[in-house]
C-alpha cells in the first residue's frame, strides 16, 4: 500500500457537508487541504454503478486536474427493505431542477417504506468509500459502514443529506441530532477514514 508523504491534499468533492467532515477528520495530520471547487474543477459525471467506481472517477479527475494527491468520498444510504436503494444513487434521489432537495428525498424513502407492511424491517446502512489517488494514476480504496434504522419524522438539523432519518444502532439520537464530534467518531466516513489512516498515514 502506498503511503501519503506529501503536505497537500485535494478533497475531490463539491459537497459542503462532506468537505467539512473530511477537513475535520484530516486536521490532526497537519496536511494542507483544498477542495476541488477551490481549484475551479468541474464535477465529473458519476457513471459507475458502485461506490468504489464513482470514488475512483472523482479522485483521479481531481488528481489529474491539480497535479496533487486527491481524496474522494462516494457514499450513500442503503435501505434493506428497498433492495439497497437509494445506494449509489442517494444524491440523485434528491435532484430537482432547482438543486438538491433532501427533505423531498427522505420523504420518498419513507413513503416507499410505509407502503410495506408493519413487519418490514426499517434497517439501513450508511456506506462510505474513500479513494486516495495520485497524479501518476495509483490509487488506494477504503470502505466504511455504519448500520442503523430509518426513522420518521426527520429529527435534527446537524449534519447533512439523510442524517435526520438515520438512527445508528445502539443510539438514541439520529445523525441529524448528534453532536458532529460524536458522528465523526462512529460514522461510515470515520470507519473508512480509520482504514485510510492505518493504510496511508500511519
Ligand atoms: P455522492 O457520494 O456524491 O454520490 O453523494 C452521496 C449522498 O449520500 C450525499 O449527497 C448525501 O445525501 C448522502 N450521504 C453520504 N454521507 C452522508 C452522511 O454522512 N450523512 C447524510 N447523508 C449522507
Amino acid at each position: 500500500m502506498r503511503r501519503f508523504d506529501g503536505d497537500k491534499l485535494v478533497i475531490a468533492s463539491h459537497n459542503a457537508g462532506k468537505i467539512r467532515e473530511i477537513r475535520a477528520l484530516l486536521e490532526p495530520f497537519g496536511v494542507s487541504v483544498a477542495s476541488a471547487a477551490d481549484y475551479g474543477l468541474e464535477e465529473p459525471a458519476e457513471t459507475e454503478d458502485t461506490f468504489a467506481g464513482n470514488a475512483r472517477i472523482k479522485a483521479h479527475f481531481a488528481a489529474k486536474g491539480t497535479g496533487l494527491p486527491a481524496l474522494s468520498d462516494d457514499s450513500g444510504i442503503t435501505v434493506d427493505a428497498l433492495g439497497g436503494q437509494p445506494g449509489v444513487y442517494t444524491a440523485d434521489w434528491a435532484e430537482t431542477p432547482n438543486g438538491r432537495d433532501f427533505p423531498m428525498a427522505m420523504t420518498k424513502v419513507w413513503t416507499m417504506l410505509e407502503d410495506r407492511d408493519a413487519e418490514t424491517p426499517r434497517t439501513a446502512a450508511f456506506n462510505c468509500t474513500l479513494c486516495l489517488a495520485w497524479p501518476d494514476g495509483h490509487d488506494e480504496i477504503f470502505e466504511g459502514k455504519v448500520t442503523g434504522q430509518v426513522v420518521w419524522p426527520m429529527r435534527g438539523a446537524q449534519g447533512f443529506g439523510f442524517d435526520p432519518i438515520f438512527l445508528p444502532d445502539g443510539e438514541s439520537e439520529t445523525f441529524g441530532e448528534m453532536d458532529p464530534k460524536k458522528k465523526h467518531e462512529m460514522s461510515h466516513r470515520a470507519d473508512a477514514f480509520a482504514k485510510l489512516v492505518a493504510g496511508c498515514f500511519a
